[in-house]
């Protein structure tokens, strides 16, 4: 049976009962039929959830009630492990060993993070602060928040926005990505099960822009928290410029990884391969460009070299499996364009380079190294999305932190060296939301992950990502009781010496 529209705590029908199919990247075959939301259902949802947050369900909610039923769901995601591990591999073609031991455990790690922060809104201390008035701070809730989430991580990332916006009180309308809707479907009736009200939550699917285009320009909506590419990151803000409405752009990344001469060379190969490989390459935050000292580029080629080399292609849903397919033959030939390309303008081929299969089915790629390319070329200044590294040489630390800076985007990036004070220097210069010191990747729930330039703005994790999805307002209150206040002479009067 196909996969309906969850709206207002329940399964609703696609109006006209249209569906797509969404694929398994590793076998090309039909996993499951998904509910094809039109215009109708997608007012249905935003309506469901402009309702639920009108009548305060939600957000009248005591804080400690809040956080317990956010606390519950992440206890249900939990439970049901198994069954979203299962689907989110299927449908993502990412690593079964992934899911299980990084993409779940951080979701719901971020969701326990939430439920315990909703109760801890912060600010500045109510005071009197220019002495005839007291003032403080209210963080309210902004209303319907849309939350449209791309295909790399659509469990992580549907749980990084569901997290901070119902912490903070919103209600939402979720929309994954076409092609890996299914484990965020699961999510509604675990969400209703927890006790959080019908209309909170509604998660609608659909496909080619139309549902997440109405959900930027429908009034009602008053938040949308995008996580995809910078290109569609542009598209949303020209249609949410005419009503002004508050964007938190999670985009495209191209991040460097530096190798100082002083680095523990085996340690940065064997890091910024588990970087560029992670998840196919499919990562935002993934190392896409090494620059690496002259004086150690041949033992870290080496190493990295052996390490590409050895990684398993295969199965995502084997433990043993180290990268799964691309998520689509669209991206598989996006990938092969991107490596024909550099190696057609002089670029040398060190590893792999080619699309591939497993028994004649999947979109697979090589894990691919590749040399003497250019800084100026699309392989090193575009985002590929693939297992793809370009490795260039530098001579010194200016060289390496201009050539790193050098792209439109600055999600993440890292520095390997055994010099704290270079390491403190490369953390100030990099322009980059996110620097690693001797590693690439990690992320913890209270520290934020969010970009600058082209990456985007706003913060995922941490309470920045909380207050992001909260509206400020200033309260002064006066507490002299005059009728004429001594500043009003500035309006209307005349000033005291005059
Ligand atoms: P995408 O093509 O930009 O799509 C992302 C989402 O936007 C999908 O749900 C898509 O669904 C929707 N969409 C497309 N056109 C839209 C429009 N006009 N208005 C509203 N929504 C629209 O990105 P992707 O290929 O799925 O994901 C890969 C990208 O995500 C990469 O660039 C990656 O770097 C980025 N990413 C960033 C982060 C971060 O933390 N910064 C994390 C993960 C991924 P439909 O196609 O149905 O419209």
């Amino acid at each position: 049976m196909a996969k309906e529209l969850w709206i207002s705590g329940q399964w609703m029908e696609a109006e006209g009962q249209h569906h797509y199919t969404v694929l398994n990247p590793a076998t090309e075959t039909a996993l499951e039929e998904v509910a094809d939301a039109s215009p109708t259902d997608v007012d249905r949802a935003i309506h469901s959830a402009e309702e639920a947050f009108r009548s305060g369900v939600w957000s009248a909610l005591p804080l400690s009630e809040r956080s317990q039923r956010l606390e519950n769901f992440a206890k249900l995601i939990l439970q049901h492990s198994e069954e979203l591990v299962h689907w989110e591999s299927l449908q993502a073609g990412k690593t079964k060993k992934l899911v299980t031991y990084s993409d779940l455990p951080f979701a719901i790690d971020n969701l326990r993070f939430f439920a315990s922060v909703s109760r801890v809104l912060e600010g500045a201390a109510t005071g009197e602060y220019n002495g005839a008035h007291t003032s403080w701070i209210r963080r309210q809730p902004i209303g319907v928040v849309a939350g449209i989430t791309p295909w790399n991580y659509p469990l992580l990332i549907g749980l990084w926005k569901i997290g901070p916006a119902l912490a903070a009180g919103n209600t939402m309308v979720l929309k994954p990505a076409p092609e890996t809707p299914l484990t965020t479907l699961i999510l509604g009736p675990l969400a209703k099960e927890a006790g959080i009200p019908d209309g909170v939550l509604n998660i609608v699917t659909g496909r080619d822009g139309s549902v997440g285009h109405q959900l930027v320009v429908d009034p009602r909506v008053r938040m949308i928290s995008f996580t995809g590419s910078t290109a569609t990151g542009r598209v949303i803000m020209a249609n949410a410029a005419p009503r002004v409405k508050r964007l938190h752009l999670e985009l495209g990344g191209k991040a460097p990884a530096i190798v100082r001469a002083d680095a523990n060379i085996s340690a940065a190969a064997r890091g910024i391969a588990v970087g560029a490989l992670v998840n196919t390459g499919q990562d935002c935050t993934a190392a896409t460009r090494a620059y690496v000292h002259r004086r150690v580029w041949e033992p870290f080629l080496t190493a990295l070299t052996e390490r590409f080399k050895a990684t398993r292609l295969g199965d995502p849903l084997e433990m043993s499996t180290d990268i799964g397919p691309l998520i689509s033959a669209k991206q598989r030939d996006k990938v092969q364009r991107y490596v024909d390309e550099a190696v057609a303008m002089g670029a040398t081929l060190v590893t792999g380079g080619h699309a591939t299969s497993i028994n004649d089915r999947g979109y697979y790629f090589e894990p691919t190294i590749l040399t003497n390319v250019q800084q100026n070329w699309p392989v090193v200044q575009e985002e590929v999305f693939g297992p793809v590294l370009v490795v260039m040489p530098f001579d010194t630390d200016e060289e390496a932190i201009t050539l790193a800076n050098d792209v439109a985007y600055g999600l993440a990036s890292s520095v390997w060296t055994e010099s704290f004070s270079a390491a403190t220097i490369f953390s100030k210069q990099l322009e980059f939301g996110e620097v690693w010191i001797n590693d690439h990747l990690p992320l913890t729930s209270e520290m934020p992950h969010g970009g600058v330039k082209q990456s985007g703005y706003g913060q995922d994790l941490s309470l920045d990502a909380l207050n992001d999805f909260t509206v400020v307002k200033h309260v002064m209150a006066d507490t002299s009781g005059a009728a004429e206040k001594d500043w009003h002479f500035t309006v209307l009067g005349d000033p005291p010496n005059d």
